[in-house]
């Protein structure tokens, strides 16, 4: 069973944010915000690639609810989910980062020489 879905099993204790029958959210262990939360499906999908819309249209909704609960409706918040090894994904079963409670910066993700111009 892999780390989150013992968290969701409550093998591991996390501190929970809000849970229906599909997602659990809870606080991350290591936060990069004031705020910094992780919502994850119950049932293990390894990667934001493998999630159907079905399940992702579910998934919105329950990340709005999260956000709403956490007082960030209204100055606004940012998502990140990490995608396999390019997208730097450690723990394999997807996840959402709801960051926010501050006003984020919006960092470099490459070395400047490795950033493509091709697109421009
Ligand atoms: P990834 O790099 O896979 O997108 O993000 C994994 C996240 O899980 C990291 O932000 C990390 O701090 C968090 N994390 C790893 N282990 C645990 C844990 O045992 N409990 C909680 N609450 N968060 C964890
Ligand atoms: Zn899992």
């Amino acid at each position: 069973m892999c780390l989150f879905c013992k968290i969701v099993d409550n093998q591991i204790p996390s501190n929970k944010v809000l849970e229906d029958d599909n997602f659990l959210a809870f606080h991350d262990i290591s936060p990069k915000a004031p705020i910094h939360v992780l919502v994850v499906p119950k049932k293990h999908i390894e990667k934001f690639h493998d999630i159907d819309a079905k399940d992702m249209g579910l998934m919105s909704q329950f990340i709005q609810k999260v956000a709403t609960k956490m007082g960030l409706e209204k100055n606004g918040y940012r998502l990140i989910v990490n995608n396999g090894p390019d997208g730097g994904q450690e723990v394999m079963h997807l996840h959402f980062h709801l960051l926010g409670g501050a006003k984020l910066n919006w960092p470099h993700f490459v070395n400047p020489e490795d950033r493509a111009k091709k697109f421009l």
